[in-house]
């Protein structure tokens, strides 16, 4: 999918509201740099919701011709349902692969690589983000990236309905990923800013080798 000039477009972004305008060129560059780390080429998504930005990754990375695997991670029980009719199918150079809980990667492959890659796109509570900070940040493989959605959603907090806290009803979001990630003693002493200036609503961070 690229134009006259050679420049990939960002058509396979089209329709996914999960990544904003100005996110999308830094979200690519830094595929592309984390493609150069590891042979493995560990992808990793946290949270997927309606699966329909996991779609526009592994375009993105078979548009990006990048051999890898995508697993996606998501304990919500609609999430493997969405997973199975939007992504499973996709075929290139990407594959595309889902567990329900953490537990589950650890198997072959998972195990050995840590992601090059990571990106954390579920709940955005504040306890949501600890939570997965806590269990992947240092998973990353060094010189990797670490990109966190929704983090500069606002400061404000706001009481939303969330569906991965169905029995507690409302839960405080804004400002929870920026919150979950400062409070995380690892991702202050371990990661430097990478492009944080030029994301609207991400984060990037990489890890320091
Ligand atoms: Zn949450």
């Amino acid at each position: 999918m690229k134009n006259k000039t050679g420049v990939l477009s960002l058509d396979f972004f089209k329709g996914c509201s999960s990544f904003h305008e100005d996110d999308q060129r830094p979200i690519l560059d830094s595929m592309q740099e984390a493609s150069k780390i590891d042979p493995g080429r560990l992808f990793v998504q946290v949270g997927i919701g309606d699966a329909r930005s996991t779609v526009s990754l592994i375009r993105a990375l078979n548009d990006l011709g990048l051999e890898c695997t995508l697993l996606s991670i998501d304990s919500h029980p609609s999430a493997k349902f969405a997973w199975d009719a939007l992504c499973s199918g996709l075929r290139g150079p990407c594959l595309p692969r889902f567990r329900e809980t953490f537990s589950q990667t650890i198997d072959g492959h998972f195990s050995f690589y840590g992601p090059s890659w990571l990106m954390i796109s579920g709940c955005p509570c504040y306890q949501c983000t600890r939570s997965h900070l806590k269990d992947w940040v240092h998973r990353v493989a060094l010189d990797g990236f670490l990109l966190m959605n929704k983090a500069n959603e606002g400061s404000e907090g706001v009481l939303i309905p969330s569906p991965y806290h169905r029995e507690e009803g409302r839960v405080d979001v804004r400002c929870g990923v920026l919150r979950g990630a400062e409070s995380a003693h690892r991702i202050r002493n371990e990661y430097e800013p990478w492009h944080s200036d030029e994301c609207r609503m991400m984060k990037i961070w990489r890890r320091n080798r």
